[in-house]
């Protein structure tokens, strides 16, 4: 029993909604959780597995698509109250989450700040505030492009920077479903970058965009937009 679950988290933001979708790989042996939200979101999490009748105690890994706070946010508290799940990330990600190196986007906000007009200041300062509060954790085991993993019947690892220099996604291959993270996003029913505004590389992210339509994909899941049938 091989499924896709395409979880819908959402939360206020300013005056606006917001919704983020992390992604569980499910098949006999492996229940996978693809990102996990931000800080804060782990009961959002354990609500949106319940109701697809999942339990975050069966989880067996939770896969990182790079560092970001929306992504990793609620990981640290997701590890402690489960700690027999794996946590996965690529090889150049996982020093950036583990907390061995200053997470590159706190960087980018601290850059951004001394230039920011003065009204904003005060939200450039609350951004990085937040990033300086995401807890690290260790990653259990660092995948590369290319690496393949038996879950839902063959998954392999696509090495998708830009966004971030380390980002991935993963292509489940029986069913050509292309889960994106952050290195696409649907846009009036094209495929196109994600936020290129906080892309670290914006022509690593062009070439990796590419790179996922090369698949040719049914279906494509991305963690902000949703699903997109090409
Ligand atoms: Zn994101």
């Amino acid at each position: 029993m091989n499924r896709i679950i395409v979880l819908n988290i959402k939360f206020k933001f300013d005056k606006s909604e917001g919704v983020v979708h992390p992604v569980v790989l499910l098949d006999d042996k492996n229940m996978v959780l693809i990102d996990c939200g931000y800080t804060g979101f782990l009961p959002a999490i354990e609500r949106a597995m319940e109701e697809n009748n999942l339990n975050c105690g069966n989880l067996t890994h939770v896969l990182i698509t790079h560092q970001d706070h929306d992504h990793m946010g609620a990981l640290s508290d997701l590890k402690k109250k489960y700690p027999h799940i794996q946590v996965i990330a690529s090889k150049r990600e996982s020093a950036y989450i583990s907390g061995k190196i200053k997470s590159l986007r706190l960087e980018q906000a601290e850059k951004m700040q001394t230039n920011l007009p003065e009204e904003q200041k005060p939200f450039g300062l609350a951004f990085c505030n937040i990033l300086k509060n995401v807890q690290p954790v260790k990653v259990d085991l660092e995948v590369s492009d290319g690496d393949v993993f038996d879950w839902c019947g063959g998954c392999t690892i696509i090495g998708t920077p830009g966004h971030t220099p380390g980002h991935i996604s993963v292509y489940v291959n029986q069913k050509q479903v292309m889960i994106t993270g952050d290195a696409a996003t649907p846009e009036k029913g094209e495929l196109v970058i994600c936020n290129p505004q906080y892309a670290l590389d914006i022509k690593e992210a062009g070439e990796s965009l590419r790179k996922i339509m090369t698949y040719g994909a049914k279906e494509i899941i991305c963690y902000h937009g949703g699903i997109l049938m090409p």
